[in-house]
């Protein structure tokens, strides 16, 4: 079961945290995986990982914000490989802040990656999938798409968006065979965390750390591999009845308060 043996697959932000996580646990369940990230050194890191352990892999220069880059990084990526069967749309920033004190600059910023990143990895994605008679598609939003917590207003609207577009691409793409879903995760322990942490919080990490990790009911926070064994098996055959649906996996924190 959960066998991704043969399949074309591409992870965006793959370099660090949850998408480094996904790629590996990818590749280790079979399938040939472009690692997307703006940081080519760490996309180079992540097929580094995969390698040593006999997967396949490659790295890729993309900056999701990029329009006409995501396309050609798509377009050249699917003539390479005959097409594409899994996207997964992992690449993200954080963004602290409510409606007075956001900037409008930093507003744009992370409508930019979070969600208009998405809008251009989804088109080159479908245009390739559609090709290809069918694929899979994993959107990362977050728990704080549907539900509030303080200071978090630019974020959570982009991952309120990225729930829309999770609907739309599957509702529009039925017929193409193409099944599109979204994971909301709850805190989990990666960079991004840590990167959070030092910057809003530098005087106090520690304490921020376990008040953070007892947010959640299980008592801690998520492993980036926890998150990715979801997204394997929304791409997987076994979930083959399954479109259009949000998944979390947040220790509790949006059901079990
Ligand atoms: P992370 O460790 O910071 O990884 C995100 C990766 O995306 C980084 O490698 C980053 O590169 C890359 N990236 C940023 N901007 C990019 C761009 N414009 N184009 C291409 N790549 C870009 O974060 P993470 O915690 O694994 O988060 C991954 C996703 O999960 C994000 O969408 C985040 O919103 C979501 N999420 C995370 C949590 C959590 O608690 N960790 C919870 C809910 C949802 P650089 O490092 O070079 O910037």
């Amino acid at each position: 079961m959960f066998s991704l043996k043969g399949k074309r697959a591409i992870v965006t932000g793959a370099g660090s945290g949850i998408g480094q996580s996904t790629a590996i646990a990818f590749a280790k369940q079979g399938a040939n995986v472009s690692v997307l990230e703006i940081n080519l050194e760490a996309a180079n890191e992540t097929v580094e990982k995969i390698r040593i352990n006999g997967g396949q892999a490659e790295a890729s220069e993309c900056d999701v914000t990029d329009h006409d880059q995501v396309q050609e990084v798509f377009d050249k990526l699917g003539a390479d490989h005959g097409g594409l069967d899994c996207l997964i749309n992992n690449a993200g920033i954080a963004h602290v802040g409510n409606i007075l004190n956001t900037d409008e600059k930093d507003f744009d910023r992370v409508m930019n990656v979070n969600l208009k990143g998405v809008f251009n990895c989804l088109k080159g994605g479908v245009r390739q999938m559609v090709k290809s008679g069918g694929g899979a598609i994993v959107n990362i939003a977050s728990t704080v798409a549907t539900m509030a917590i303080n200071d978090r207003l630019a974020y959570s609207t982009s991952k309120g968006g990225v729930l829309a577009m999770t609907y739309s691409v599957a509702k529009d793409h039925l017929p193409d065979k193409i099944r599109c879903n979204a994971i909301q995760p709850g805190r989990i322990h990666t960079p991004f965390v840590d990167g959070f942490i030092a910057e809003n919080y530098p005087e106090n990490q520690e304490e921020i750390f376990r008040k953070l990790s007892d947010y959640q009911p299980l008592g801690r926070m998520g492993k980036p591999e926890e998150v990715a064994a979801m997204a394997v098996f929304l791409c997987s055959d076994e979930a083959s009845f399954i479109t259009g649906s949000p998944f979390a996996v947040d220790g509790g924190t949006l059901y079990v308060r």
